[in-house]
């Protein structure tokens, strides 16, 4: 590693190193502008715009790491000790610099800011916790601020982080204490969980007393590695059920797992496929916003996998027809967001008309755009599907139709 390396090679190597978290999401910061005249950068009510990259960068914050060297070897990390990478480590102050310069010529919104561990996990926390502190106090900074955290640092340490952090994160990386003491034996399931559990007291604490300092007030987030262990996804999303429910996450990020060079003989060859990702996205969101649970979702999945041919809500509308067709007129609303080709805003429109006129096909359709998906789940004044439920052929009309690739896509 070389402290002489001109910052922006050292940017080319510390944005490069970066772009394998995926727990990069801003929503929930609070609103901070300058148009006082005072300060620099702002950051809106609903946390700032991205863009992402087709490869799933995200490009409206800098999105970088501190420092690519580790003294940890986890084997699923480009990053690790033993990774035969180029390595390169920002000051503090070039933090600070890059984020302001990018800044004011309006290319980010603000800052992710990781670190592989460098002498020790408190000396590594002590200067993320610097760059926030500078940005903030020095700079008047009112942008967003990602810090990750280190689990093994004094709690102190993590505790200062969120008082000039938006967001805190700290990656879980694998879905079971198995896994992790196997591919990351450095790191101890137990640390992050408890770091997540006093980050998540203090974000609790702050939210319920006005006059308390501000903490953390975007949440805190994690990260699941799929596919470079055996898990299944229905361990993987009992994990993610657990975190939510004991730490109030704001989000559990999934990342398929992809080689990486020199990757350690203990992980998969191949990597995970991006639609078993997105899968895990869907159910993730079904859990959060329609009132699943983990068990129903996994609950009868074959080997605990999550169809990749279909989303998990349909999924789910197919292996339990005994619920459907769902009659649009007068099923309650938990009831009828399980119905596939219903989203929340539909469901909510739907209610709404509901009041003024008895709903036929066509205002199902006129309300959430197509009706083809919703079609043999529901009953409207002028439509009854019970033979299509019945039909063992149901799955193949309603699943999406598999496309060929086109070579040049
Ligand atoms: S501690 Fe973090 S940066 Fe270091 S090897 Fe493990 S995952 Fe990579």
């Amino acid at each position: 590693m070389s402290r002489s390396l001109p910052v922006p090679e050292k940017l080319t190597i510390l944005a490069d190193a970066a772009k394998y978290d995926a727990s990069c999401a801003s929503s929930g910061g609070t609103k901070r502008n300058s148009r006082d005249g005072q300060g620099i950068g702002s950051s809106t009510g609903n946390g700032i715009c991205h863009s992402y990259t087709p490869d799933g960068r995200c490009v409206s914050l800098l999105k970088i790491l501190l420092t690519n060297s580790c003294i940890f070897d986890c084997g699923y990390c480009i990053n690790r000790r033993s990774s035969n990478v180029r390595r390169a480590r920002f000051t503090v102050e070039e933090v600070v610099n890059l984020t302001l310069a990018f800044y004011k010529r309006n290319y980010i919104e603000g800052l992710f800011l990781s670190s592989g561990i460098i002498r020790s996990p408190d000396y590594t926390m002590e200067q993320l916790v610097r760059v926030a502190r500078d940005l903030r106090q020095v700079h008047d900074f009112r942008g967003y601020i990602h810090l990750k955290t280190i689990p093994e640092a004094d709690p102190d340490l993590v505790r200062q982080a969120g008082l000039y952090a938006d967001r805190l994160s700290i990656n879980i990386e694998l879905p079971t204490p198995e896994s992790l003491r196997r591919y990351a034996p450095e790191k101890d399931a137990a640390s992050i969980q408890d770091t997540m559990g006093s980050l998540g007291a203090c974000i609790e604490e702050s939210k319920a007393d006005r006059r308390a300092p501000r903490f953390a007030p975007a949440g805190q987030s994690t990260q699941l590695i799929v596919g470079a262990d055996a898990s299944s996804d229905a361990t993987v999303l009992g994990t993610a059920g657990s975190l939510y429910h004991r730490y109030a996450l704001r989000r559990v990020y999934y990342s398929a797992f992809s080689p990486i060079p020199d990757s350690s003989a203990i992980l998969p060859a191949r990597p995970a496929p991006l639609v078993r990702e997105n899968r895990l996205y869907q159910a993730d969101w079904l859990i959060r916003y329609y009132g699943f649970s983990v068990e129903e979702i996994t609950d009868g999945l074959d080997g605990g996998m999550l169809d990749l041919a279909v989303d998990p809500k349909l999924d789910w509308a197919l292996r339990h027809r005994d619920q459907f067709p769902a009659d649009v007129n007068a099923a309650d609303r938990e009831l009828l967001l399980r119905v596939p080709g219903l989203g929340q805003r539909t469901v909510d429109k739907l209610l709404q008309a509901r009041r003024h006129r008895t709903l036929r096909l066509d205002d199902i359709k006129r309300l959430s755009g197509t009706v083809q998906r919703a079609r043999p789940f529901i009953v409207t004044a002028d439509h009854r599907p019970t033979r299509l439920l019945d039909r063992s052929a149901l799955r193949g009309m309603v699943a999406p139709k598999a496309e060929q690739m086109t070579l040049f896509g």
